[in-house]
């Protein structure tokens, strides 16, 4: 017997043939992760960002602009942080892309100061990159010469902009 099964995701799956949920650990853990289904070339589409809903910041919404933020109402709720992402959450087009090869089997992740400039819920990350951030709280914390070596959205480009002109 294995001696740890995942648990699988008692919801339907939002995007079934692209990627999944692995469910690891307790809600409370927030160790689930979301894997790819298929290989994905490096710069295609995983998903078109749809059926989101406006809402406040919290620690499951995405920020869309300088102002606003949505719920993403699927299962890349569940993609997590890594420092060294494999998808970009592009808030300019409504999709998330592919950053790498990706193959069947492989985590989906995102950098979360990309779209994030002030974290409703800041974390510390152990992803190993050389280039990791250590504490995720936002792009609004993180100094510009870090946040060049990642790929951002325009919001968050923006407001590095502004807060370096101030
Ligand atoms: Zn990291």
């Amino acid at each position: 017997m294995a001696v740890t099964n995942a648990i699988q995701s008692e919801n339907k799956p939002t995007h079934p043939g692209y990627f999944r949920i692995v469910r690891q650990g307790t809600p409370e853990q927030y160790c689930s992760k979301l894997i790819a289904e298929r290989d994905f070339p490096k710069g295609s589409v995983v998903a078109e960002l749809k059926g989101l809903t406006p809402g406040p910041k919290r620690y499951s919404s995405v920020q869309i602009s300088k102002t606003e933020h949505i719920e993403l109402n699927s299962d890349l709720v569940f993609m997590n942080h890594s420092c060294d992402p494999s998808t970009h959450m592009d808030t300019d087009t409504m999709a998330v892309c592919a950053l790498k090869e990706l193959k069947a089997g492989d985590e989906l992740t995102f950098f979360y100061p990309s779209t994030e400039w002030d974290m409703a819920q800041p974390f510390d990350c152990w992803c190993g990159a050389s280039q990791c951030v250590k504490r995720v709280t936002g792009a609004k914390h993180l100094p510009t010469e870090t946040l060049s070596k990642f790929i951002l959205v325009n919001h968050i480009k923006e407001l590095i902009a502004e807060r370096d002109q101030a």
